[in-house]
């Protein structure tokens, strides 16, 4: 068994988990200045509330992966001083807003309809003061926490950990949500089979005569890696 003592993830877990309100509706989300905070309002109840360990979700001071949920698009509305969010990167696949005074993320948003995401915000709950929200199910993009700076390691001490605390880790996403994804692209590509033939049939000769193209660079990453880092950037959320 590796050693978890004194091993810490994220402040909302790290004594425990607290479990979600089946009744809760939702709250309002606080960036962490202390003059006009930037506050909006999650109107719904969160879910797939997980760890993630991946670079780019905003993490507290200090914590080695970040807790982040979705939600309804529809159901998160800016409240106060909106003026201060900016976007952390508009070229990343969620967009996420940041105050630009603290730095924290209020929420990430999908602006592509055709990522299997769309229609979700991503969302800290732990900026609320609100008790009920949905309770973090699992642990995401642990191998990650490499890239942050954590030494290798330690990495027996972190997974034992998420397992104590009921927070299965993987290396991408949970089951659910890795099935949801191949859903859409299988969806997607669908109709793939048939335009792929088109255009056999009307170039009959190019395909014998011209050698396989090479490879695609970072071939030693899995085809599921490569999706990841397009769904979510970076080969990380
Ligand atoms: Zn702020
Ligand atoms: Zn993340």
């Amino acid at each position: 068994m590796a050693n978890t003592e004194g091993v810490l993830i994220h402040p909302a877990v790290d004594n425990g988990i607290k479990q979600g309100s089946p009744d809760f509706s939702g709250g309002v989300l606080s960036c962490h200045c202390t003059d006009n905070p930037v506050k909006i309002r999650v109107g719904a109840q969160t879910a797939h509330n997980h760890v993630c360990g991946c670079t780019k979700c905003w993490k507290p001071e200090g914590a080695i992966f970040s807790q982040v949920a979705v939600v309804s698009r529809d159901a998160v509305e800016v409240l106060e001083n909106g003026d201060k969010l900016e976007i952390v990167d508009t070229q990343a696949p969620i967009q996420r807003y940041r105050c630009r005074d603290c730095g924290v993320h209020m929420y990430g948003r999908i602006e592509n309809q055709g990522h299997p995401f769309y229609g979700l915000d991503f969302v800290h709950t732990e900026l609320s003061k609100e008790q009920g929200w949905s309770a973090p199910e699992f642990a995401a993009f642990v191998s990650s926490v490499i890239e942050s700076g954590v030494d290798p390691s330690r990495m027996d001490g972190i997974r034992g950990r998420l397992r104590e605390l009921g927070l299965h880790p993987y290396d991408t996403l949970s089951p659910p949500l890795m099935d949801a994804i191949a859903t859409h692209v299988a969806k997607q590509s669908a109709s793939a089979p048939a335009a792929a033939s088109q255009n056999a049939s009307s170039a009959p000769q190019q395909e014998s005569a011209t050698p396989p193209p090479p490879p695609p660079a970072g071939q030693g990453e899995s085809l599921f890696g490569r999706l990841l880092s397009r769904l979510f950037g970076g080969g990380q959320r």
